[in-house]
């Protein structure tokens, strides 16, 4: 099939298949501008031009990982120099030292010593000091662990969760959703029909949920395409992924960089392809396509607002600047800097409210109102 008409289907609001998708990861540099500017229609048609954000403090609450794989330069093992699991009180000092926040991000491991009631009680002490602060993250990976080691169903543990404060799940350690590259990757990670299973379950007990893609390793564009699928199945199916992130791998202190079948990414061309067929792919089905400005840096990520991306997701944000929390601070724009450089891109930078994911009402600015299809 010409990939052409495929671009043309999606722009007609019909559904692109997970085949026509692959076919578009397959068709030659020549149909990028075309690939480029379709995504970019569906975006606008769905966001008009904003570009949406949320202040955010991520916290991780432990390094320590069993499941050591080999794209993750973070995990330590137990003992080792480093690592670390924080109790609740110095995760309310760093919640109190965020400044005016509106959402934690807590990012953790397979730590044999994290057991449900260290996650519940976590949760319940931030609650109970900050009531309107929105609870996102842990993993389905997380929870996967917890469940197997506490001997519980994971519904039953993420309902306990939910009623500990937990207001969304993050849809990290998806990974890639192909079996032989999970193991290969990390032998004690949980497998994909896992992964569906705790994302099902979130979405049963009422908990939203991101999604992921961490892509540019190892994988292959059939692998990705079947990925792109099930995660499009399980929404059809449960309505629960509120947005999509496309991950590119980061290869810096990574194993996965020793694997004959690795090639270094070239530029930034690739990315923004994938951008694109995420878009493209999800359409009205995932209608948030997220981007992680860490892992590329504001050039590349402004690039990714023409292509597909219309969230810049939870930005650490200290008074008037934003850090890269992988810097140790030392990585920071600020948020001035960062709405005129939005608006320079054709975009209009504005923060949502963390739990409808809405644009926050701007004083005295009119807001633009996404077209509804
Ligand atoms: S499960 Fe997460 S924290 Fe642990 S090694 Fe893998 S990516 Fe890193």
């Amino acid at each position: 099939m010409d990939p052409k008409v495929i671009l043309e289907t999606a722009l007609h609001r019909e559904e692109i298949s997970a085949i026509e998708a692959l076919l578009l990861m397959q068709a030659g540099d020549s149909l990028r501008p075309d690939l480029f500017e379709t995504a970019d229609v569906l975006t606008q048609r769905f966001h008009a031009r904003n570009v949406t954000y949320v202040r955010s403090k991520l916290i991780h609450y432990t390094n320590i990982c069993r499941a050591e794989c080999a794209f993750c330069p973070f995990w330590r093992k137990k003992g080792q120099r480093g690592a670390f699991l924080l109790s609740a009180d110095e995760v309310l000092r760093q919640i109190r030292d965020a400044g005016a926040v509106r959402q934690i991000d807590l990012q953790g491991g397979l730590n044999p010593d994290v057991t449900l009631d260290y996650l519940t009680g976590l949760l319940r002490t931030i609650k109970e000091e900050h009531p309107n602060l929105h609870l996102h993250g842990l993993s389905p990976s997380e929870i996967y662990y917890v469940a197997k080691r506490s001997r519980a169903g994971v519904f039953e543990v993420v309902k306990k969760l939910r009623a500990a404060g937990l207001d969304s799940l993050s849809g990290d350690s998806a990974d890639i959703l192909n079996d032989k590259l999970r193991k290969k990757f990390a032998t004690e990670k949980l497998r994909s029909g896992d992964w569906v299973d705790v994302m099902r379950a979130a979405h049963r007990a009422g908990l939203p949920t991101t999604a992921t893609l961490l892509f540019g390793h190892i994988e292959d564009e059939i692998q990705i395409g079947e990925h792109l699928d099930i995660i499009k199945n399980l929404q059809r199916e449960t309505g629960g992924i509120v947005a999509f992130e496309p991950i590119p791998f980061v290869p810096a202190n990574t194993a996965v960089v020793k694997d004959r079948k690795f090639k270094p990414r070239e530029g930034i061309e690739p990315v923004l392809k994938m951008v694109a067929i995420c878009r493209i792919f999800f359409a009205r089905t995932i209608r948030h396509i997220q981007i992680d400005w860490t892992k590329l840096g504001w050039p590349d990520t402004l690039r990714t607002l023409g292509a597909g991306a219309n969230d810049l997701g939870p930005l650490s944000v200290d008074a008037a600047e934003i850090r890269a929390p992988e810097s140790n601070g030392k990585l920071t724009t600020p948020v001035t800097t960062l709405k005129s450089m939005v608006q320079k891109a054709g975009r209009i930078a504005v923060e949502r409210d963390p739990f409808s994911r809405r644009p926050l009402p701007r004083l005295g600015v009119r807001q633009e109102e996404p077209a509804l299809v």
